[in-house]
């Protein structure tokens, strides 16, 4: 039987990349993923928590909530070793306003013009979470599982690329020479935080579902 499996994210671009991820680590019959335009809307959740694990369960716990349905979620930014780990979970609104990533790229380039070169050390980090809703005819409770996993990497002084989103123009993951932005999608997911959280969870999912 296909389940319905809700991605709780707003944003579209991570959307496309976590569907991307999840159909072919999961295999595109076994489950329906749907986002939240195909659900009745619900209230936004806040991120308020001071950790990524915190923030995507709150996100995944709210969707599981509001909809009844198995909902993933996944919280992620960019934690820079010179800013002892900031922008981290204010990655998103780090220039004020949600989600504004040439206003967020521009404030984090100007902060490091004098850090020297050597110190530009950074790691995008992605927590991924699933929860189960509770099932009121069973009293069953309600089943959650989280993990994180990172990419890491150095920043540039210079964005380049056009692809990805966010701070992508600016990050030269390990063994690597081209900026995020100037991957291909399969190559940035196949080394990316979100890459690898999702795969991880899709094998924890797919045991779960069965
Ligand atoms: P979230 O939607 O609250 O998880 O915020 C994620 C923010 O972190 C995004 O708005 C980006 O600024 C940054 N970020 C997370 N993952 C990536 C990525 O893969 N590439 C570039 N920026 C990212």
């Amino acid at each position: 039987m296909t389940r319905r499996l809700l991605l709780a994210t707003r944003n579209t671009k991570k959307l496309n990349e976590l569907r991307r991820i999840l159909d072919a680590a999961l295999g595109k019959s076994a489950v329906e993923l749907v986002g939240l335009d195909d659900v009745p809307s619900y209230p936004a959740t806040r991120e308020t928590g001071l950790t990524f694990a915190e923030n995507a369960l709150a996100k995944a716990r709210d969707g599981a909530r509001y909809t009844g349905l198995p909902t993933v979620a996944d919280d992620s930014g960019l934690a820079v070793d010179a800013l002892s780990g900031m922008p981290g979970v204010f990655s998103a609104r780090w220039a004020g306003r949600h989600d504004d990533d040439e206003a967020n790229l521009r404030l984090l380039l100007a902060q490091l013009a004098d850090v020297p070169d050597e110190h530009l050390g950074a790691a995008f980090v992605c927590a991924a979470a699933v929860v189960f809703p509770a099932d009121p005819a069973t009293g069953e409770a309600g089943w959650e599982h989280v993990l994180e996993e990172r990419m890491r990497g150095r920043l540039t002084r210079q964005p380049r690329g056009e692809g990805g989103f966010g701070y992508d123009p600016i990050f030269v993951a390990e063994g690597h020479t081209r900026t995020n932005a100037e991957l291909t999608p399969e190559e940035k997911d196949a080394i990316s935080h979100r890459g690898k959280a999702f795969r991880a969870l899709a094998s924890v999912l797919a045991e779960r579902l069965q």
